[in-house]
C-alpha cells in the first residue's frame, strides 16, 4: 500500500503473544506519535484473533471525517474532540460498554484518539489484549484477516509480540500479495482496492518477557520480568543463609536461558541451567556438585541454582528443578527448597527501562512505517546496546529459528553464536565471578597487584562491579586491593587485600562498600604516588563518575614526574547523573530512574485524592538533566486518574526563564481547559535540582499556584537522596558485571604490553588511562585526554550529549507545541 500525497496512513497496531510489561507503552507510543505524524491511528484487540474476527456489522467505529493528510492541530478544539473517541475509558474495560454510550462489543478493530491511550505506560500486561489465535495460523484465517483490515482501510500494521507473533507477520507480509488476488478473485474486493492495498506495510516490536528474539540486545518487557525475578531470589536469599539452605529457583524461558543467565548474573547465583549451554560433563549433577562443594568449602552458607523452565542436558533431556533438588539433597546433604516463580514474572508494573525504551521503539515503528516503500523490506525495530534499530524482520525471525534448530541437533555453541554478543558475554561474566578455579589461569610473571576504588558520590551497582573485579583477579591469579574512601584512604593506608568469600553478597548491595570520597589525587599528588609504589600497584580500577573522570586525567596528566603512574588505569562510569562525557550509560542510572519511577507512583495518591494537581518534583543530577528529562519518560502514569508522562521538564542544560515560565503556565491552562469536565487528571513536572538558582522547586509551584486559578493546583515534592535507590536494579547488576569483565581485561592487554618494554621506568602511553563508554550501539574505550574535548568541565558534564534530543520527545507525546499554537 502506498499512500499517495492526499491519504493519511492509517496504522493499526495489535499485541500478541505472551502479554509482557511494556506493551502498553508500545501502543501508547504507536497511537500518539502516528497522530503527530498525521496518520489515522486503530488498535486491533485479542492480537491476530482480532484481526480475524475484524467488526462485525452494526458494530463498527464510529467514522470521524478528517481532512487528508493533514498534520494534527489541536489548537482545534473540534479536532481534539475528535481525538478523544473513547473519553480516555476506551478499552480499559474489555467488551462492556463506554460510559459514552458507545460498545466495544464485535468491534476487534477499534479507531483510537489521543486520550484512549493516556496513562498506560505505566499499567503492565496489554490494555488492548492479546491472545494466541489458533485460526491465524490458517492461509484462512489469515485471507479473512487481509480482508478485514482492507475493509477498514488500514494500511499499515504494527505488531508488538515474541518470536512466535513476529513469525506470523513474517509470513502474512510473504503471503500478502496472494491474499489480495484471492480476496479479488473471490470478488471481496473491488480492482481498485487490490490496487491501493497491494503492498502491506508492517513493522514488528519484540514484546515478551523471554529475550528470545535475535538481533536485538533486549524485548519488551524482559527487564521487568528480570526485575520480579531478581527481587524474588533477593527475597530468598536471606532465609537460605539463615538456614544455610540450597534453592532452586525456575525460572519461564522454554528455548531461551536469558532470564536464567541474567538472573544468575544480577543475583551472583551458585549454577544455572540454560537451553543453550547444557553442562558439559558427562553428568549435570557432578559438574553442578563439584561447583557447589568447592563454594561451601570456602565458607558459603547459602546456594542458589537458578533453572530455565526449557534446561535440557547435552542429551536434551530435560533438567527439572525437582531432580536438581533430589541431587543437593541426596548427594550433597543440603537442606534444599524449590522455588517456581510462574507468572508472576510476567511482569506487573513496568521497570523504567520497559517504559523509555519501548516509547522510543514505538516512535522509530511510526517513522520505519511512514518512510516504508514496496521496495524497502520490513522491519523489527530492535536495541544494540544503547542505540534504537532497524533490522529486516525476516532476518531476525530466520536467525531466531535457527538457534532453535541448533539447540534441536545439539549443535550448543552454534545456539550461543547467534545469540547477541551481550549474551555470550552474560555467561562469561557469569562463569568468571562463580568458577573457583583450582590453579590460577595466568603465569606468575602476568600476575597483577589492582587497586580497586570507588570515587565520587555511591551509585548503584559499585559493589557489583567490584565483586566482579575481585573475583576475576582471584581467578586469574593477580591480587585485588581495596582501596577504601577513594583518595583519601590510600593516603590514610586503608588498604586491603579483597577475598573470594568477602565480596559474595556484594551483587545487591547499593551505595558503596567500599567508602567513597569526592576527593580528587591532587589533593598531594607526591604522597600518592608513593603510595602506589609502596603498595606496588600494576593497575587502577576506578568506579565512580565525574571525580572519577577528572582523577583519571590528573593521573595521567601526572605520569611525566610520577613514574608509579605509569601503569593501566580504568575508570568504569558509575553516578547516578549519568554525566560522565561521551558515555550513554553509567552504572547507577537504571538504579535510579527506577527509584524515580516508584517515588512518581506513589504520588500518584495524592493526585487521585485531588484530580488537577500540577506535582513539580525535583530530583538529583547536578548540572547534568538526564536524570530529569529521562525520567520524564518514564513517569508514572495512573490507570483511571492518570498523572501524565511528565509534561514539562527543567533542566540545567535549557535553564528556566520567565519566557519559558509563561509558556509553561499558557500550556497547562489550556491543557486543563481541554480535559473532560470531571475528568481533569494530575500532571508531573520533573525540576532538576540545578536547572536554576533563582526558580527554586518552592517558587515554580507558588508561580503555578498564582496562574493556575480554579483550573490547577500545584504542590512540590523533592526527591533528593532517594534517587540513589536501594538494592541496585537488575540492569545495573548486569552491567556492572560485564563492563567490569571488559576493564579486567582491558588492564591486562595493558599490562603485558607494559612488560613487554625494556626500558625502565615504563612508560604508559595515553591510551593508557582510558573510560569504558557506551556510545550507540557498541562499548568503546576512550583516552582521558580525548575524553577532554567531550567535557564541560565547569559544569561536569558532556557536551553534545544524545539524551538531550529526548527533552522535544517528551514535548512531543504531550503534544504541546500544537497545544500552544506553535504548530
Ligand atoms: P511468547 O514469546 O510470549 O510466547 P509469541 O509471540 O512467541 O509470544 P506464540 O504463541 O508463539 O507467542 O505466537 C503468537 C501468535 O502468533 C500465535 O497464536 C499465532 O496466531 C501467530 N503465529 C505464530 N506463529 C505463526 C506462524 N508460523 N504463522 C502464522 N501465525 C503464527
Amino acid at each position: 500500500m502506498t499512500n499517495t500525497p492526499t491519504q493519511r496512513m492509517k496504522l493499526a497496531v495489535l499485541t500478541s503473544g505472551g502479554d509482557s510489561a511494556g506493551m502498553n507503552a508500545v501502543v501508547r507510543a504507536v497511537v500518539k506519535a502516528g497522530i503527530l505524524k498525521g496518520c489515522e491511528t486503530w488498535v486491533v484487540r485479542e492480537g491476530y484473533e482480532g484481526l480475524v474476527r475484524g467488526n462485525i456489522e452494526g458494530g463498527r467505529a464510529e467514522k470521524v471525517s478528517l481532512p487528508p493528510h493533514q498534520p494534527v492541530n489541536i489548537k482545534d478544539e473540534s479536532f481534539l474532540h475528535n481525538l478523544r473517541f473513547g473519553d480516555g475509558e476506551l478499552l480499559r474495560d474489555g467488551t462492556s460498554d463506554l460510559p459514552s454510550g458507545r460498545s466495544l462489543k464485535g468491534r476487534y478493530i477499534v479507531r483510537v484518539g489521543w486520550d484512549d491511550v493516556r496513562g498506560w505506560f505505566g499499567v503492565g500486561g496489554t490494555l488492548i489484549g492479546t491472545a494466541r489465535s489458533v485460526a491465524f495460523r490458517t492461509p484462512e484465517g489469515r485471507l479473512t484477516a487481509a480482508f478485514n483490515l482492507i475493509k477498514e482501510g488500514i494500511d499499515a500494521l504494527c505488531v508488538c509480540g515474541g518470536d512466535g507473533s513476529l513469525t506470523g507477520a513474517d509470513v502474512f507480509r510473504a503471503e500478502w500479495p496472494s491474499l489480495v488476488k484471492q480476496l479479488l478473485q473471490q470478488g471481496k474486493i473491488t480492482e481498485e482496492q487490490a490496487k491501493t492495498y497491494a503492498h502491506l506495510k508492517i513493522v514488528g516490536l519484540v514484546g515478551s518477557i523471554d529475550n528470545d528474539m535475535s538481533m536485538t540486545d533486549m524485548t519488551i518487557g524482559a527487564p521487568t520480568a528480570l526485575h520480579r525475578i531478581c527481587e524474588s531470589i533477593d527475597n530468598i536469599e536471606s532465609t537460605a543463609a539463615s538456614h544455610s539452605r540450597a534453592f532452586v529457583v525456575e525460572v519461564m524461558g522454554r528455548h531461551c536461558g536469558w532470564l536464567a543467565l541474567m538472573a544468575g548474573v544480577s543475583s551472583g547465583a551458585d549454577f544455572i541451567f540454560i537451553p543453550e549451554r547444557p553442562p558439559k560433563a558427562d553428568s549435570w549433577a557432578d559438574e553442578m556438585c563439584e561447583m557447589i562443594q568447592k563454594h561451601r568449602a570456602m565458607g558459603k552458607r547459602k546456594t542458589i541454582v537458578i533453572v530455565a523452565e526449557g534446561a535440557q542436558d547435552k542429551d536434551l533431556k530435560p533438567i527439572r528443578a525437582d531432580d536438581i533438588k533430589d541431587v543437593l539433597s541426596d548427594k550433597l546433604g543440603l537442606d534444599t527448597r524449590v522455588t517456581t516463580l510462574g507468572h508472576t514474572q510476567r511482569g506487573g508494573r513496568p521497570c523504567a527501562y520497559d517504559r523509555i525504551m519501548p516509547t522510543l521503539q514505538g516512535v522509530e515503528a511510526v517513522d520505519a512505517l511512514l518512510e516504508a516503500t514496496p521496495d524497502t523490506p520490513s522491519y523489527m525495530i530492535g536495541i544494540q546496546e544503547n542505540k534504537i534499530t532497524r533490522v529486516p524482520l525476516v532476518d531476525a525471525v530466520a536467525m531466531t529459528h535457527s538457534v532453535a534448530k541448533a539447540i534441536g541437533e545439539k549443535d550448543f555453541e552454534k545456539a550461543m553464536s547467534l545469540r547477541d554478543p551481550e549474551f555470550i558475554e552474560a555467561l562469561e561474566g557469569f562463569n568468571a565471578t562463580s568458577q573457583i578455579a583450582s590453579e590460577p589461569r595466568l603465569p606468575h610473571h602476568a600476575r597483577m597487584r589492582i587497586a580497586i576504588m570507588h570515587v565520587g558520590a555511591p551509585a548503584g551497582g559499585m559493589n557489583a562491579a567490584t565483586r566482579t573485579a575481585v573475583r576475576y583477579c582471584i581467578r586469574q591469579g593477580h591480587k585485588p586491593f581495596a582501596v577504601h574512601n577513594g583518595f583519601v584512604g590510600l593516603l590514610d593506608d586503608n588498604v586491603h587485600e579483597m577475598t573470594w568469600l568477602g565480596v559474595d553478597s556484594w551483587m545487591t548491595r547499593g551505595g558503596s562498600e567500599l567508602g567513597t570520597n569526592r576527593k580528587l589525587p591532587d589533593i598531594d599528588l607526591g604522597s600518592v604516588a608513593s603510595k602506589f609504589q609502596q603498595w606496588n600497584f600494576h593497575a587502577l580500577l576506578m568506579i565512580g563518575g565525574f571525580e572519577a573522570f577528572s582523577s583519571l586525567f590528573i593521573l595521567d596528566q601526572a605520569r611525566k614526574n610520577y613514574p608509579a603512574f605509569n601503569i593501566p588505569i580504568v575508570h568504569l562510569p558509575a553516578t547516578l547523573s549519568n554525566n560522565v562525557p561521551l558515555t550513554e550509560f553509567s552504572l547507577g542510572s537504571d538504579t535510579s530512574l527506577n527509584a524515580l519511577v516508584d517515588a512518581c507512583d506513589a504520588i500518584k495518591q495524592s493526585a487521585s485524592a485531588s484530580r488537577n494537581r500540577v506535582f513539580i518534583v525535583e530530583t538529583q543530577g547536578g548540572k547534568c538533566g538526564y536524570l530529569a528529562t529521562m525520567g520524564a519518560l518514564a513517569a508514572s502514569k495512573l490507570r483511571m486518574i492518570d498523572i501524565t508522562g511528565a509534561c514539562i521538564v527543567y533542566t540545567p542544560e535549557i535553564g528556566i526563564n520567565l519566557d519559558k515560565l509563561r509558556d509553561d503556565v499558557k500550556y497547562l491552562k489550556k491543557r486543563y481547559a481541554m480535559d473532560v469536565k470531571g475528568k481533569s487528571e494530575g500532571r508531573l513536572v520533573l525540576k532538576s535540582e540545578e536547572a536554576s538558582t533563582v526558580y527554586s522547586n518552592k517558587t515554580i509551584t507558588d508561580i503555578f499556584k498564582e496562574e493556575g486559578g480554579k483550573l490547577f493546583d500545584s504542590r512540590s515534592a523533592s526527591l533528593g537522596h532517594t534517587l540513589q535507590g536501594g538494592i541496585p536494579s537488575p540492569l545495573d547488576r548486569a552491567r556492572a558485571v560485564r563492563l567490569a569483565l571488559k576493564c579486567m581485561a582491558f588492564i591486562e592487554e595493558k599490562h603485558s604490553i607494559l612488560l613487554k618494554q625494556s626500558q625502565k621506568p615504563r612508560h604508559a602511553g595515553p591510551d593508557m588511562a582510558a573510560v569504558i563508554t557506551i556510545q550507540g550501539s557498541s562499548v568503546q574505550w576512550v583516552p582521558a585526554q580525548e575524553m577532554l574535548a567531550s567535557a564541560d568541565l565547569v559544569n561536569r558534564r558532556g557536551l553534545n550529549e544524545p539524551w538531550k534530543k529526548m527533552t522535544h520527545l517528551v514535548e512531543a507525546l504531550v503534544a504541546r507545541p500544537q497545544i500552544l499554537g506553535e504548530r
